[in-house]
């Protein structure tokens, strides 16, 4: 029974992380038909497509970037195999220009190394390998597999949040980042109900500290003057 049950979990991770995989880092299927792409601008004035684009060229990017209009920052595609690259940015939230804008550079550091496939196909790879070399030696083998995935996960993931965040200080001028740096500071975790909670969590499980941000952009400010 709870051998069952562990395959079952191991199952569901594995095919929610290679459908994750597939849908945003190889098909890019949310780019196709999405009625919140934003237009390219008619005017000359250079707007967030004409922005993202001018920058995916400056960090060595040789592909269209469409933007989307969504409710968080996430990106579309890769460098690799997709034909094509998206960056969803939360335009509803009344976030500052330069932060939408530094923001921005942060997703395009992500497509331009790959993340999604790195975070999601090495776990996948590491957790399948750890059934097959653990199953002769121990009963619980599924569980080991998928605690393995999990972990390999959670540390390919922190290092790619902290590479890309590095890499938008360095490419963002002093303006943005003191920005952003003041964003950081402004956000204070809510612990106030039980999903809060699970929130902060997960966000502190996963990505690099709010804390550990923070230093980046100051480090990186310091230097500067
Ligand atoms: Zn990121």
């Amino acid at each position: 029974m709870a051998a069952n049950i562990i395959r079952g979990v191991c199952g569901l991770a594995w095919v929610g992380g290679l459908y994750l995989g597939i849908r945003n880092g190889i098909v890019a299927s949310p780019l196709s038909n999405n009625v919140n792409v934003i237009p390219r601008n008619s005017d000359g004035k250079e707007g967030y497509y004409e922005y993202a684009n001018r920058m995916a060229k400056a960090i060595g990017i040789n592909k269209e970037i469409i933007v989307i209009k969504g409710d968080e920052f996430c990106h579309y595609g890769n460098n690799l195999f997709s034909t094509r690259a998206g960056i969803q940015i939360p335009l509803d939230q009344n976030l500052p220009d330069l932060i939408v804008r530094h923001m921005i550079i942060h997703e395009l550091v992500h497509i331009k190394c790959s993340d999604t496939l790195t975070w999601t196909f090495i776990p996948l790879i590491g957790s399948i390998f750890f059934i097959v070399m653990s199953k002769a030696r121990f009963s619980g083998y599924g569980l080991v597999g998928v605690i393995a995935g999990l972990l390999a996960y959670r540390d390919l993931h922190k290092w790619r949040e902290k590479q890309a965040c590095l890499s938008a200080i360095k490419h963002s001028s002093p303006e943005m980042n003191t920005e952003c740096l003041k964003w950081l500071e402004g956000q204070k975790d809510d612990d106030s109900s039980f999903r809060e909670r699970c929130i902060t969590f997960f966000l502190n499980t996963f990505n690099p500290s709010s804390h550990e941000m923070i230093s980046y952009y100051k480090a990186h400010l310091a230097q500067k003057v």
